[in-house]
């Protein structure tokens, strides 16, 4: 999911084009300004954490353009795409390590394993994803 930050940075092209670089196959995308208590939900898990109230202004103070990419690894490569939490100490070609500086402005979010990317798609896209044959995957993926 791309950030209020990052939508009104102007770089949602930028961040979805690195997705697609990379080989992963983009089935479901929107832009929305979700409620506080979507937002709760989606965070529940840090809801003890003293900057989760700041975690939610910062996440309901625009919009946000929610994503499902799908490819071998997906979570884990989302990750390595995203960079660590903390921009600082993201690396040079990651999205957060090469466009963001504070952890409270970070760009973007990405589901941590399969199991929390399962329990965010049926979240954030109840309706479900719209499958399809990439046809590139053939060239992308060792046959
Ligand atoms: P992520 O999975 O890398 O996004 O990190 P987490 O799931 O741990 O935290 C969710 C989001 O909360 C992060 O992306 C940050 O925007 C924010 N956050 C996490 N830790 C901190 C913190 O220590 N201070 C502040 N201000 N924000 C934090
Ligand atoms: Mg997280």
């Amino acid at each position: 999911m791309i950030k209020p930050d990052g939508v009104q940075r102007g770089l949602v092209g930028e961040i979805i084009s690195r997705f697609e670089r990379r080989g992963l196959k983009l089935v479901a995308i929107k832009v929305e300004s979700p409620s506080k208590e979507h937002l709760e939900k989606h965070y529940s898990d840090l809801a003890s954490k003293p900057f989760f109230p700041s975690l939610i202004k910062y996440m309901t103070s625009g919009p946000v353009v929610a994503m499902v990419w799908e490819g071998r690894g997906a979570a884990s490569l989302g990750r390595q795409l995203l960079g660590q939490t903390n921009p600082t100490a993201s690396a040079p070609g990651t999205i957060r390590g090469d466009f963001c500086i504070d952890m409270g402005s970070n760009l973007i979010h990405g589901s941590d394993s399969q199991e929390s990317a399962q329990k965010e798609i049926d979240l954030w896209f109840p309706n479900g994803v719209t499958e399809y044959q990439l046809d590139s995957a053939k060239w992308v993926y060792e046959q």
